[in-house]
């Protein structure tokens, strides 16, 4: 049976890139070796580095703009001490917008003054803050892009002159964005780019070397960027099917035509959330993400019937996330149109059996 696969990560790739680095992992381009058995420093990977930052700042319209592209590790979550470590003299601005958030607050504070500008946490987190002030003295404003558990998306990208740093881990390459009004952003890779174990950072060049502290090296971007991401042993598989994947979007159209496939999924999901009398979604209107949609039953009765109905369906990782309940869906860029359409019609039958 087919399954279809809404897990918020690690989460679905395009087949072909599945079949390409499983085939990698057996032998790599004919060189009769694996993908990981060989030197990150041999000719064919030092290339597959550089094509994959070059192919990065190339979709995301930051090519020839003064910003590196690094593949790092240690996830999303050690951005929030890296990114500290080098930005943060004073104070840090942040918009709580979720448990990601909050993490990256509670990282950043080890380091300096950090101010909570707007949260939505009274409301858990159900919604974007708007309309706060934002302090002109912030070393840098800190947003969450995508709130992966809590299914909200920024659609506005604040406008101020303090340097906006952010954490897109689950919506990067997703959707028409002006990536150049941040200075630097980072997306651990297993929700829309890859396998788990490498974290793309974005960065701008000039912020390099502003703060007096000293930097341990393998939290220093600046090292990082000079040896093009080799400072130490690179997680080669998931930088290698990273690449894959930033080509497979490449082929698509880029993330104009990606996200145009994204809008018109999610608005079929959710069309149908309100339509449907059986569920009721969880995320503020105008603050839905395309990325994950949250919704629940308005009878909790029924969940045993609607979970075997989506099981007999194929469909995986529904759950929602244990601070919020009920359901959560999941549509990164490998989900096809019609793993959608089959979770609807299980919500339509739902409906019409009870
Ligand atoms: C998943 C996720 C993280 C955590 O990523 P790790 O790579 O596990 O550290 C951080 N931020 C957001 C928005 C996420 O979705």
């Amino acid at each position: 049976m087919k399954i279809h696969n809404f897990c918020a990560g690690p989460s679905i790739l395009p087949t072909k890139v599945m079949d390409q680095a499983s085939k990698a992992v057996k032998e790599l381009d004919k060189s009769g070796l694996s993908l990981i058995e060989i030197s990150h420093r041999s000719k064919v990977f030092v290339e597959i580095m550089e094509e994959a930052c070059k192919l990065a700042l190339e979709l995301t319209k930051l090519k020839d703009k003064g910003y590196k592209a690094l593949f790092l590790q240690g996830g999303a979550s050690q951005q929030f001490i890296m990114s500290a470590y080098n930005l943060l003299k004073n104070k840090a601005g942040f918009i709580n917008t979720g448990t990601w958030s909050t993490k990256a607050m509670k990282e950043a504070k080890l380091l300096g003054e950090v101010i909570e500008i707007a949260s939505s946490k009274e409301a858990n987190f159900n919604y974007i803050p708007k309309g706060y002030n934002i302090p002109s003295d912030l070393d840098y404003l800190h947003l969450t892009t995508n709130n992966t558990i809590f299914g909200t998306q920024l659609k506005d990208i604040p406008s101020t002159q303090v340097p906006l740093v952010a954490d897109m881990s689950s919506d990067i390459f997703s959707r028409n964005f002006d990536y150049s009004k941040f200075d630097l952003f980072y997306a651990g890779a297993q929700k829309n780019m890859g396998p788990a174990g490498t974290t793309l950072v974005i960065l701008k060049e000039n912020i390099f070397g502003k703060v007096s502290r000293v930097i341990p090296s393998i939290l220093d971007y600046s090292i990082h960027a000079k040896s093009g991401s080799m400072f130490n042993t690179p997680p080669v598989f998931a930088v290698y099917t990273s690449l894959l994947t930033l080509r497979w979007i490449k082929s698509q159209g880029g993330i104009d035509s990606i996200g145009v496939k994204n809008a018109t999924k999610s608005k079929y999901l959710y069309d149908e959330i309100d339509r449907n009398s059986k569920f009721i979604g969880f995320a503020a209107e105008k603050d839905r993400s395309e990325m994950n949609a949250t919704f629940n039953l308005v009878d909790p009765a029924l969940t045993e019937s609607f979970d075997l109905l989506c099981e007999s369906a194929g469909i995986s990782g529904l759950k929602g996330h244990r601070s919020v309940g009920g359901y959560r869906a999941s549509m990164y860029n490998a989900l096809p149109i019609e793993s959608v359409k089959v979770l609807i019609s299980c919500m339509q039958n739902l409906e019409k059996k009870y």
